[in-house]
């Protein structure tokens, strides 16, 4: 392919109940195709993809209709509703040999489409992967804003490998995709995996914006689930955790046999229930805990044993 001169560039965005976003975004991303190409920068087969994850409102017909109506505008429709990260990977598997790369991004327009072309242009320089990183989170509520940050510094402490203040709005080259073909994990957290691949990267930095219509499709309780996917899909660190808490209880035991003794030869014993029954609860505790996180990695290698298909893909539209 045109790699050095014209691009192919593909644009993916997968959606979820997106039909109050669609027209509008559809209509900016084929404009932004359209003028890049009227410029020279990109080929004239660059498209923008839009991934219906299994939508219950008219995403699909608008997709359809798009599809008609825009010249640069595709289709692919899942068989049902996986996800965010997994449609994602289904758009970016099924079109990464029908581009030079492809750019992920949000369908609701938070993801600013005017950095698009930076991104392309750095792409064009021989950088492999481009990362879309926000400026500033004023246009999130506190609580969205505040919950993220504390995502950033949990994947930080357990040493995931991330970027901060990156989503997924990103551009990754055709071998980047090619590698990331090679991934067979059912727990999908691309925001750990495209770091892990290497090659040569970049970042574009873009303000955050309102969502343009509708309503987030990802909840706190999503938010944290995806998080602790995270965590768990990238680092050991939780195991290493329950080692260093068992060393740790292990030495303050020592300490109060210590105690104990010494309490025993001054004589100064006072027969104790609380002494008895704390530890015991304790322990439990402890003891509860831990399993519980080596029952989460379990959990985890049972689900990617089973070597499940990610998704189905229904139909395309081109
Ligand atoms: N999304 C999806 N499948 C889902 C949930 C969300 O494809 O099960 C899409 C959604 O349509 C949007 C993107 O993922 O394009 C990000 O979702 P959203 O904007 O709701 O998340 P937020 O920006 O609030 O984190
Ligand atoms: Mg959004």
């Amino acid at each position: 392919m045109e790699t050095t001169q014209k691009p192919i560039i593909g644009i993916v965005s997968p959606c979820y109940n997106e039909a109050l976003v669609l027209n509008e975004t559809s209509v900016q991303l084929n404009a932004v195709i359209t003028d890049l190409v009227a410029r020279d920068v990109i080929s004239e087969k660059s498209f923008a993809v839009f991934v219906d994850d299994g939508s219950q409102d008219q995403t699909w017909t608008i997709i359809e209709e798009k599809a008609q109506q825009l010249t640069h505008i595709k289709g692919l429709k899942l068989a049902g509703n996986v996800g965010h990260q997994k449609a994602l990977l289904a758009g970016l598997l099924t079109f990464k040999d029908e581009a030079d790369a492809l750019i992920s991004i949000d369908a609701d327009l938070q993801d600013d489409v005017r950095v698009i072309e930076a991104m392309v242009l750095k792409f064009k320089s021989g950088t492999d992967v481009v990362y879309g990183v926000r400026k500033e989170r004023a246009t999130d509520t506190f609580f969205k804003r505040n919950t993220a940050l504390l995502f950033y510094n949990i994947m930080k402490k357990m040493k995931v490998n991330i970027i901060h203040n990156h989503a997924d709005y990103r551009l990754c080259s055709n071998r980047v995709l090619k590698a990331l073909a090679d991934f067979g994990e059912v727990n999908l957290f691309l925001r750990g995996i495209i770091p892990t691949i290497g090659f040569n990267k970049d970042v574009v930095y873009y303000d955050r914006l309102e969502r343009f219509a509708g309503e987030s499709k990802y909840p706190f309780r999503k938010m944290a689930a995806f998080a602790w996917n995270g965590v768990t899909s990238f680092s050991n660190y939780p195991l290493k955790l329950v080692t260093i808490i068992g060393f740790a209880i292990f030495f303050l035991c020592l300490i109060m046999t210590g105690y104990a003794l010494f309490a025993l030869y001054t004589g100064n014993v006072v027969p104790g229930w609380l002494s008895t029954v704390l530890p015991m609860y304790f322990l439990g505790g402890v003891q509860l805990f831990c399993f519980g996180i080596i029952g989460e990695y379990i959990g985890k290698i049972y689900s990617e044993v089973k070597q499940r298909p990610r998704y189905f893909i229904d139909k395309r539209v081109d």
